[in-house]
């Protein structure tokens, strides 16, 4: 009799794959990087329980790139990571969820941010995005300290002079000098904190 009524009844089984299936308003898929909105901090492989976020530092072409790796094979879809992004943007949960493939590469997804090298003993030490997202955070407190404050005017004014030639006016690396208060005034409003 069951067998009757389940051939006539209506069906409970989805037709995926050959038809998209349709997940609920707030399902846990896939996370992804958003590489705008992501600030190289590492948060997110700190708090994955499932350690499945590699982060690779490489010296490169005279520079130095942070590269952040999430393994879907390894994903549990806990969400850890996309709710401890300080930006909340850098990584998303999508509604994907079809991880079935025979090339482990499609298993994979990497963004790379732009690492800082210390200028004494030229390691690097942090993501440029991340500086400049807590530079703009801290607001006018970025200028007490010398790394934010110089990461902070590189991006607003890039590729000016850090070291004044012999003669010229003041440069932004003379905020850090001591300075009379005529030239303290053209080095520190020479530059603005609007980007
Ligand atoms: S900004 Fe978000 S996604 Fe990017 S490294 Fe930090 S926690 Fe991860
Ligand atoms: S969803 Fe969970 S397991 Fe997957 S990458 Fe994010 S924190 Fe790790």
């Amino acid at each position: 009799m069951e067998g009757v009524r389940a051939l006539f009844g209506r069906r409970y089984t989805s037709r995926f794959p050959a038809e998209p299936a349709v997940v609920p308003e707030g399902f846990r898929g896939i996370p992804r990087f958003d590489a705008g909105g992501c600030i190289g901090c590492g948060a997110c492989a700190t708090v994955c329980p499932a350690k499945d976020i590699e982060i690779n530092d490489e010296i490169r072409d005279g520079g130095a790139i942070r590269r952040l790796t999430i393994h879907y094979d390894d994903c549990i879809f806990c969400a850890q990571c996309a709710r401890n992004c300080p930006t909340g943007k850098g990584v998303v949960m999508t509604r994907e969820f079809d991880l079935a493939t025979d090339d482990r590469n499609r298993l994979r997804e990497s963004v790379e941010k732009e690492l800082v090298c210390c200028e004494l003993c030229h390691e690097p030490f942090a993501a440029r995005d991340h500086l400049l997202w807590i530079a703009r955070r801290v607001g006018t407190a970025a200028y007490t300290n010398p790394t934010l404050m110089l990461t902070l005017l590189n991006d607003i004014s890039p590729g000016a002079s850090m070291v004044p030639e012999k003669g010229e006016g003041p440069a932004r690396s003379d905020r850090i000098r001591v300075l009379c208060p005529k030239c303290r005034r053209v080095a520190t409003l020479e530059f603005s904190m609007e980007k």
